[in-house]
């Protein structure tokens, strides 16, 4: 297998800069390098898990005993068919963006500055200012593994069961691609509230430091930010870990951190903020391996 790799170090392939070794990791670039893998690890009993940019992630330490699937180089295609975008899942979100725009599609701006893939854009529901992937995704196109055979499937936006955050109909499936339905604007509009939504992010969040975002999902009629600001958590600090000054719902590396000292801020965060408020909060970030 071509991009295959033994104790592939997963600093790089996480915005968190933390983290272990995967034991075998691979980076496909089509379905066909995707499914060999697939095959191969399940002929092997070992157990998988899939990336994207890794965002949205915090891999443990330890690393993960496994085969990691990074799909950052997969299928990076973006074809325009009207007012569709045919979008391979790992083309970046924002680069997909700044092609509608280009093209004078509107509908998806308003997700500028989210890192991540497409893949991972769909499977998490990524969303912000109003709009989230279900408001624009209308087939998903997936891999599945059932009973050692590998089956391609169209899926409907019905069928992915998008929800806040997360595609319940989509879970144990990899996205390979998707199409959305964008409508036509003009592309020096769509290009200004891109730039008026990227200087937005600057000025609210700590991009200065490595993150994966929002820690926290928004809790009902809550936000996570507030009630940890109201809790006096900002700047709390464990190793290198620190509940950002600048956005509670952030935690940053400061440059040294480990995935433990992340976790362990989460962890405490998670309690105080239960403690003092009866809210519990619930990770929107994914764990990898046993953190
Ligand atoms: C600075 C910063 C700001 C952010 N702001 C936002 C924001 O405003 N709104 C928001 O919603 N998120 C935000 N995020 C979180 C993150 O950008 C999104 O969740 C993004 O969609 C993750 O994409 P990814 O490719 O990095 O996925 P990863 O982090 O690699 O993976 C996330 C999950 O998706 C799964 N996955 C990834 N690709 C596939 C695939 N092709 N098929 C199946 N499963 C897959 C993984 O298994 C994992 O469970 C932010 C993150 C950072 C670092």
């Amino acid at each position: 297998m071509s991009n295959f790799t033994e104790h592939e170090s997963l600093h790089e392939y996480c915005t968190y800069r933390t983290g272990g070794q995967a034991r075998y990791f691979i980076r496909p670039k089509d379905t066909q390098e995707l499914k060999t893998a697939l095959v191969w690890a399940d002929s092997m009993k070992l157990p998988h898990e899939v990336i994207g940019y890794g965002a949205n992630i915090l891999v443990s330490d330890n690393g993960y005993d496994g085969l990691i699937i990074c799909l950052r180089d997969f299928e990076k295609t973006c074809l325009r068919s009207g007012n569709h975008l045919l979008i391979g899942a790992g083309v970046l979100l924002n680069d997909a963006i700044l092609y509608a725009a280009e093209q004078g599609l509107a509908g998806m701006e308003a997700l500028s500055g989210i890192p991540g893939t497409v893949g991972g854009a769909v499977k998490m529901n990524a969303g912000a200012y109003g709009t989230e992937m279900k408001d624009i995704v209308t087939r998903i196109n997936v891999l599945t593994l059932e009973d050692g055979t590998l089956m391609e499937r169209v899926y409907t936006n019905d069928e992915a069961l998008f929800d806040y955050r997360k595609a319940d109909g989509l879970l144990g499936k990899l996205v390979l691609g998707v199409d959305i339905t964008l409508t036509p604007g003009d592309k020096d509009t769509i290009l200004a509230k891109r730039k008026e939504i990227l200087k937005q992010r600057t000025e609210k969040q700590p991009l200065n430091y490595p993150s994966c975002g929002s820690v926290f999902k928004r809790p009902t009629g809550n936000f996570a930010g507030t009630l940890i600001e109201q809790c006096g958590l900002k700047g709390y600090t464990i190793g290198g870990a620190q509940v950002s000054e600048k956005h509670a719902n952030f935690i940053v590396n400061l440059g040294d951190a480990t995935s433990s000292d992340i976790y362990n801020l989460i962890t405490h965060v998670k309690k105080t903020v239960f403690i003092k408020t009866k809210v519990m909060l619930e990770e929107e970030v994914k764990f990898i391996g046993n953190v």
